[in-house]
């Protein structure tokens, strides 16, 4: 029993010796990462519930690092929070965001809005009013066209410095959504406070929104409770058409998922945007 101790522990120590190695290495390699050029968008249509024409996309970011492959955000998101890089980075996807998005309004009539992930880390340690203008003015970008995406965390710290920042880039004519709706603690008389225009529904909620009665009952409160408060809805994770026709009757105003498409590479989200008409 000790020797199978020791060795556990040894197990152990060489795992996380391997776990903190493999950080360090990573966090070596994301700081080059934007220098390097290696961050691409990809870009996830958002469509109208009813008539399923692409009205607007989710940017999300892919990091193809030479020594790891393709990286995903879940793995390095975190870490450019903790390190403080998700500053220079979330500046840098706003910025090729808004310019891709003005180029779609060159070509077609009724261009596609954008959505962009912000980072609480954002609102906490930058200016992002100031950002959010100064990006507007450089790239020529109509600020209706423009949503964030914030998480419900930003807003349960209640920090008076944060929600003056939510209304003044709302005062910009930006949208704000508030992304996996429902897996954090928002009440109705809570989110009154803020100028939120969207809720996304956590994915969650969607896959089980056919089979389990109470993850049904959520999606018709959220849906009810928007409506109440003038604000969209956005569902995440649609993958079947039984959940898309149970959002469409629940009066569900838009619909993202792999069911019309997972998130794309620029030049096939370009013939996405130039098709125009039903998705
Ligand atoms: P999120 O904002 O909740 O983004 C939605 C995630 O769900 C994306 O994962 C997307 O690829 C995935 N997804 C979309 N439709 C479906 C579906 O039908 N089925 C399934 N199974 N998944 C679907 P992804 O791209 O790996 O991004 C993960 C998270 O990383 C995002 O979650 C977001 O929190 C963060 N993230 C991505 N890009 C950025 C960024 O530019 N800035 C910041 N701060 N965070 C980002
Ligand atoms: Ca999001
Ligand atoms: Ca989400
Ligand atoms: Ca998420």
């Amino acid at each position: 029993a000790k020797e199978n101790g020791r060795n556990l522990s040894q197990f152990f120590t060489t795992q996380m010796n391997d776990e903190a190695n493999e950080r360090r290495a990573l966090e070596t390699a994301l700081h080059q990462a934007l220098e390097r050029e290696e961050f691409v968008l990809h870009y996830q249509p958002i469509v109208d519930a009813r008539t399923s024409e692409l009205v607007s996309c989710e940017t999300l970011l892919r990091w193809h690092q030479p020594e790891h492959g393709n990286v995903y955000p879940d793995k390095f998101i975190p870490l450019a929070e903790d390190t403080g890089l998700i500053l220079p980075i979330g500046a840098w996807v706003l910025e090729k965001a808004c310019f891709e998005a003005v180029n779609w309004a060159k070509k077609i009539k009724n261009p596609p809005n954008i959505s962009v992930n912000m980072s609480s880390r954002q609102f906490q340690r930058t200016d992002v009013v100031a950002l959010v203008r100064d990006t507007l003015q450089k790239t020529g970008l109509d600020p209706q066209r423009l949503t964030l995406e914030i998480t419900e965390s930003l807003l349960i710290v209640d920090d008076k410095k944060i929600v003056q920042q939510l209304h003044d880039v709302r005062k910009l004519g930006v949208g704000l959504s508030i992304d996996d709706f429902g897996t954090g603690y928002s009440s109705l008389s809570y989110l009154r406070r803020f100028p939120i225009t969207t809720l996304k529904i956590d994915r969650a909620f969607i896959l089980d929104l056919t089979t389990d009665e109470e993850a049904a009952a959520v999606v018709s409160a959220i849906l009810s409770m928007a409506n109440s408060l003038h604000m969209k809805v956005v569902a995440e994770g649609v993958e079947e058409l039984e959940q898309l026709n149970a959002l469409r009757e629940g009066g569900c105003d838009y619909i993202q998922g792999y069911y019309y498409s997972p998130p794309v590479p620029i030049e096939a989200f370009r013939l996405m945007v130039q098709k125009e008409g039903p998705l």
